[in-house]
């Protein structure tokens, strides 16, 4: 009888959710391939860029089915290095969308070049190819057009290739939510002029800072190939290397110090070739979620278009007091009194301090993004996460609109 009573009182929902620890938002997916991987490397003595990174850029390149990877020690490092590149410069103007992290429109600043911001769809979230038009067609300085695939949905590169066709600009594409994904069929990575990936703590495949630069341009790839590590010449390197002593290189450029460590290459070799089992159970994660919150008073991400691959870096729902029955903020401390990590991505860079001032935006300036800020929450949906996990985000998300919202 005592024992009964006892296991009745585990099987208590309440009482195993206040003893469960809080579910992070995010999490890496770190197994004992990556551990390994790690240790062989510090056991060998080299730390820094070396045959690892090589043997990470050939791989990539595979994967991706693109010309050049380029190692680099962040995404925000790949997209400054492939702007200059493309000679970014004072006078210039780059596009992007205010509906991104500050890193992509940063890059811009550092080469004293300015940014112009167009709107985005509401419910992709990427850039609006009809509002990209317009700001091509009132401006004339238009360098380059930098796209985001927000949460891993592909923006329509098709139509974006075209517009900078006609407006002969550059396109550089901010891959850090992409990996893997595809926009008509065709693998991010393998389309714009540049492309960079990021391999941050929270992203798809992780080397904990990291990132890469995808490119088909010969001239491009050599350009970041030397900036990326002081302006050092291998070219000049290799060529003398029989007729000059080991020691002896040539400084060509005041470049940068954004070399990717052996240590980081080796972990993401590892992530690598585990990319398509995270990224199918992320999707699985995603299905699940938009299965159970079918009949819910909130407003779903956006499937991606039939054959093209989503990389679900971000499983991002809508809620908001005419649809949910309460606001998003306050939809947030709830999920977090459930043990519930979430996250809002992203805060528009134009009401930001920096580039609300620099531009003189008014929040008003951008209503797409606005909107979609405004309702905006990120659910956790990452490849370690188990099913027990994904259940109690369902619970707790369904918990805190029960009784609320226009639906229900
Ligand atoms: C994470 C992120 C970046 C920056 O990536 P790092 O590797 O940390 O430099 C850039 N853009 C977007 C949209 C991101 O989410």
């Amino acid at each position: 009888m005592e024992r009964m009573l006892v296991k009745d009182h585990l099987r208590c929902p309440v009482s195993n959710e206040l003893k469960l620890p809080p579910l992070p938002f995010a999490r890496p997916d770190i197994g004992i391939g990556e551990e390994r991987a790690a240790v062989e490397v510090l056991r060998t003595g080299w730390l820094t860029t070396g045959p690892k990174c090589r043997e990470f850029e050939s791989a990539f390149s595979e994967y991706i089915g693109c010309t050049h990877s380029l190692t680099v020690n962040s995404c925000t490092a790949g997209l400054h290095l492939a702007l200059e590149a493309c000679g970014v410069g004072p006078g210039d103007l780059v596009i992007t969308t205010p509906y991104t992290f500050t890193a992509t429109a940063e890059v811009v600043r550092y080469l004293g070049a300015e940014v112009s911001f167009c709107d985005v769809n509401e419910q992709t979230r990427n850039i609006d190819p009809q509002s990209l038009q317009q700001v091509l067609e009132n401006s004339r300085d238009i360098k380059v057009i930098m796209p985001v695939h927000f949460a891993g949905l592909a923006c329509d590169m098709k139509q974006i290739m075209e517009l900078a066709n006609q407006y002969d600009c550059k396109v550089i594409e901010d891959a850090a939510h992409a990996l893997p994904c595809s926009s008509d069929g065709r693998m991010i990575g393998t389309i714009a002029d540049a492309t960079a990936f990021s391999f941050y703590a929270t992203k798809t495949l992780s080397t904990g800072e990291g990132g890469m630069v995808t490119t088909a341009d010969d001239e491009l790839a050599a350009r970041i190939k030397k900036m990326r590590l002081h302006g050092i010449d291998r070219d000049v390197f290799d060529r003398y290397r029989g007729s000059k002593p080991s020691w002896y290189y040539e400084i060509v450029q005041a470049g940068f110090k954004y070399n990717m460590t052996d240590l980081a290459a080796a972990i993401g070799i590892v992530q690598l070739s585990r990319i398509e089992e995270m990224r199918s159970r992320r999707e699985d994660i995603a299905n699940h979620y938009s299965d159970a919150f079918s009949r819910l008073p909130i407003e779903l991400p956006p499937p991606p278009p039939v054959g093209d691959l989503h990389a679900w870096h971000l499983y991002v729902i809508g809620v908001y007091p005419e649809l949910s029955g309460m606001g998003r903020d306050d939809f947030i401390v709830s999920l977090a009194e459930l043990g519930i990590g979430s996250s809002v991505h992203f805060i528009p860079l134009h009401i930001q301090p920096y580039w609300r001032d620099r531009y003189s935006l008014e929040p008003t300036a951008f209503p797409k993004a606005m909107s979609a800020y405004r309702k905006a929450v990120s659910l956790p949906i990452y490849s370690s996460m188990t099913d027990a996990d994904v259940e109690r985000v369902i619970h707790a998300v369904k918990t805190t609109l029960s009784g609320k919202g226009s639906k229900s």
